[in-house]
C-alpha cells in the first residue's frame, strides 16, 4: 500500500479512513476483504430476511480493507494491505 494515495483525477491527496460495518451484533468495524466467491446456500436475501446473515466466510482469511477518499470529487480507492 502506498504511503500516500492521490486522486487519478483531481491529482490531490486523498484521506485514509474506513468503512463501517457490523459483524454478528452492533459493533462496528472496517469491512474487510475475503479471497474467493461468498459461499451460500440460500440466496442473500432469503438469510438477509430470517436474520441469518449472509456469506460463509473463514474469520482467518479476512483482510481489513483501508479506504481513501478524495475530498475534491469523492472518488474512493479500497487497499487491502497485507498486515
Ligand atoms: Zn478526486
Amino acid at each position: 500500500m502506498p504511503d500516500q494515495v492521490t486522486c487519478p483525477a483531481c491529482q490531490q491527496a486523498m484521506q485514509p479512513g474506513f468503512v463501517p460495518t457490523s459483524k454478528g451484533g452492533a459493533s462496528m468495524f472496517a469491512a474487510s476483504w475475503h479471497p474467493g466467491a461468498p459461499d451460500t446456500d440460500k440466496s442473500f436475501w432469503e438469510k438477509f430476511r430470517s436474520g441469518a446473515g449472509g456469506a460463509n466466510v473463514d474469520d482467518e482469511s479476512l483482510v481489513p480493507i483501508v479506504t481513501y477518499r478524495c475530498s475534491q470529487c469523492g472518488l474512493l480507492s479500497f487497499y487491502a494491505p497485507k498486515e
